[in-house]
């Protein structure tokens, strides 16, 4: 049994008491026990909604930073002032390499095609990566997935995916996440 203080006059009291011993205030059937009964199948529904919701913009996000990371590094290459430390050597044509943006992202988006890459960098959003993913623009992979290079263009190498869910699907990556 537990003491609890009375709402009526604060006097601590059983909280099995049928009443206030003290002012006799009737006692509220179990007011800590209060859960709401109904609802659960709605909320675990909604629940899970949110959940994939959350997953998603976790992942959009990290993806999503990589393209600042990117951009960013595009705009320093000049100097070389950032890009000097993470520079590697350009993807060529049938090589295989690992796709890796360099950030603790567990997912890397690949484009369909150059401008849905270029558009997403340009705009610089969250909300513009997302958009291009749901709009079928892009998909995800993991970080480290094996890519095949299959095109070449200075900033800009398309790549065949090699394993994991996405297997066989092709599309555009910024040619620094080609990574040996
Ligand atoms: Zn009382």
């Amino acid at each position: 049994m537990t003491l609890v203080k009375c709402p009526d006059c604060g006097k601590e009291i059983s909280d099995q008491a049928p009443a206030c011993p003290n002012c006799g205030r009737p006692a509220v059937p179990r007011p800590v026990v209060a859960a709401p009964p109904p609802a659960t199948e709605t909320t675990g529904k909604a629940g899970r909604t949110l959940a994939a919701i959350l997953i998603l913009s976790v992942v959009v996000g990290g993806a999503f930073l990589m393209v600042i990371i990117k951009t960013a590094g595009k705009g320093g290459s000049s100097t070389g002032a950032s890009s000097s430390s993470s520079y590697h050597r350009s993807p060529r044509i049938g090589e295989e390499r690992t796709l890796r943006t360099g950030a603790s992202s567990p997912s890397v988006p690949v484009f369909e095609t150059k401008d849905a890459l270029n558009e997403v960098a340009a705009a610089g959003t969250d909300q513009s990566l997302a958009a291009v993913i749901m709009g079928g623009g892009a998909f995800v992979v993991d970080q480290g997935t094996r890519v095949l290079i299959v095109e070449t263009g200075g900033d800009t190498t398309k790549v065949r995916v090699l394993e994991g869910l996405m297997v066989g699907r092709a599309g555009f990556v910024p040619s620094k996440w080609c990574r040996e």
